[in-house]
């Protein structure tokens, strides 16, 4: 049976060009890995950030729409992003963060220690030392030393209206492990060293969510390739009952949505062809990069992107 091995990537919505490059390049130190924009529509960038390569499990994504209003995070959304960072990172981190004026918050989820913290628009966003972590590779040439770096996701969590059918796509559609219950959180696991926990919180005392700034717009869910990708969205369909789009051309994967009985948009991504297919490793993320079909109007495009620093 074709298997996702965690998430592939996760999508937000940005309202500031400048604080969303700034907070994930500078304060996180992750790779900007692509320069492009929203395929929908080429004047909006849609930033990319990741590790080395951007590698499933790793790439953190941002629809620009600027100076939209900020959005409300609550159910029927994913919520909080959890990073994954080494083992023995935390203080590392704790005082990076407190330098630079980021109100902090320790704990512990499923005996792994842990940083609670909002980007400068108020997104959540987790560190979590995660024991997988140090297999992925980290982003040499950033401003965190490679020992404490970010490696990718640890996971993240959903909080839909009602988690039971969530937890059946999770477990019968994409065939994640039952990873058990720490508080009110239930735990499915996939196999990938990053980007393996996927948490589902049930609160009914929150509000349900509207999207905007600061908040995710959808998730991503690994598939190998696009056989594994028609196997699970077969499954989806067939067994779960859950109408999913035909397969879409990504230009870096290829993707099939659906929304979950939850309320959460979600999305089946194939690892190939991947961030490294229309440039070399070394140069991710320098040059701007679009679809065949926009590129009659790049001098347009170029012009009209808002600056990122
Ligand atoms: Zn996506």
């Amino acid at each position: 049976m074709a298997k996702s091995t965690g998430i592939h990537h996760i999508t937000g919505i940005t309202g500031s060009a400048k604080q969303n490059f700034g907070f994930y390049t500078k304060t996180l130190g992750l790779r900007f890995v692509k320069r492009t924009v929203n395929f929908d529509d080429p004047s909006a960038w849609h930033l990319y950030y990741g590790n080395e390569t951007g590698a499933p499990g790793s790439a953190l994504t941002f629809f620009l729409w600027d100076g939209v209003k900020p959005g409300r995070q609550g159910t029927g959304q994913a919520v909080e992003v959890a990073y994954a960072i080494p083992k023995g990172s935390l203080p590392f981190w704790k005082k990076r963060l407190d330098a630079e004026g980021f109100a902090t918050a320790e704990s512990e989820r499923f005996g792994d220690k842990m940083i609670s913290l909002a980007d400068l628009e108020g997104m959540k966003i987790e560190l979590v030392e995660t024991s997988s972590a140090a297999n992925a590779p980290a982003w040499a040439d950033g401003p965190v030393s490679v020992e404490h770096a970010v490696r990718g996701f640890s996971g993240i969590t959903l909080r839909p209206h009602n988690g039971t059918r969530t937890g059946e796509v999770l477990k019968d559609g994409f065939g994640y492990a039952d990873g058990g219950k720490d508080g009110e959180r239930q735990r499915y696991l996939g196999s990938a060293d990053i980007g393996a926990h996927i948490d589902i919180v049930i609160d009914k005392e929150q509000p349900r969510g509207s999207q905007g700034a600061a908040t995710l717009h959808h998730v991503a869910f690994r598939a190998a390739n696009d056989a594994d990708e028609m196997e699970i969205a077969n499954r989806i369909q067939n067994v779960l009952c859950i109408d999913t789009t035909e397969q879409i051309d990504r230009m870096y994967f290829h993707s099939v949505y659906f929304r979950e009985p939850g309320g959460i948009l979600f999305e089946i991504a194939t690892d190939n062809p991947g961030f490294t297919w229309d440039e070399p490793k070394e140069r991710l993320g320098t040059s701007l990069k679009l679809p065949p079909w926009h590129e009659k109007n790049r001098a347009a495009i170029e012009k009209s992107l808002p600056p990122l620093e």
